[in-house]
C-alpha cells in the first residue's frame, strides 16, 4: 500500500467564505500515483469544514443564513467561550458542518457523483488555515 500526504493552505480575506477545492484535491491525486484508494480531507483547525456538496452560489447563501440563525456570530457576549476569543460561533459552525470528507479514488480520479465537489468552509478567516490532504491506496 502507498501513502501520501499534503497540506493546502488557505487564507480566507473575511470572517467566512467557501472555497472549492476539488481541483487542488485531485491534484494531489495525481501527484501521489495512487489509482485505488481513498483520499481523506480535513482543516487542520477546529474553526472550519470540510464538506462536499453542489457548487451553486444559492446554496452557499443559504448555508451562510442557516448557520447563522442555528450559531449567530453576534453578540459576543452570549457565548462562555468568549473571553480572550470572539469566535465561539465558529466552533459551533464547524461542529454542525462537519470536521472531514473522505472520497475514493477509482482509476486515479475522485469517484463523485454528478454534483459532488469538496468545499473548505472557513468560520474565522483573515488568518493562513492549513488542510490536511490524506492518500492511502495502491
Ligand atoms: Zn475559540
Amino acid at each position: 500500500m502507498k501513502t501520501y500526504r499534503k497540506e493546502l493552505t488557505f487564507r480566507v480575506p473575511t470572517r467566512r467564505g467557501i472555497i472549492n477545492i476539488t481541483s487542488q484535491v485531485q491534484d494531489a491525486i495525481d501527484q501521489s500515483g495512487i489509482r485505488e484508494g481513498l483520499v481523506l480531507i480535513n482543516p487542520m483547525h477546529i474553526t472550519a469544514s470540510v464538506f462536499i456538496n453542489d457548487h451553486e452560489s444559492g446554496l452557499h447563501s443559504d448555508y451562510e443564513r442557516w448557520l447563522e440563525k442555528l450559531a449567530p456570530e453576534k453578540p459576543y457576549s452570549q457565548y462562555a467561550h468568549n473571553g480572550y476569543e470572539d469566535n465561539a460561533d465558529a466552533h459551533l459552525k464547524r461542529t454542525i458542518m462537519g470536521r472531514e470528507s473522505v472520497c475514493a479514488v477509482t482509476n486515479g480520479q475522485l469517484d463523485f457523483g454528478t454534483w459532488e465537489q469538496i468545499f473548505y468552509f472557513e468560520f474565522d478567516g483573515k488568518r493562513n488555515k492549513r488542510v490536511l490532504v490524506k492518500i492511502i491506496g495502491e
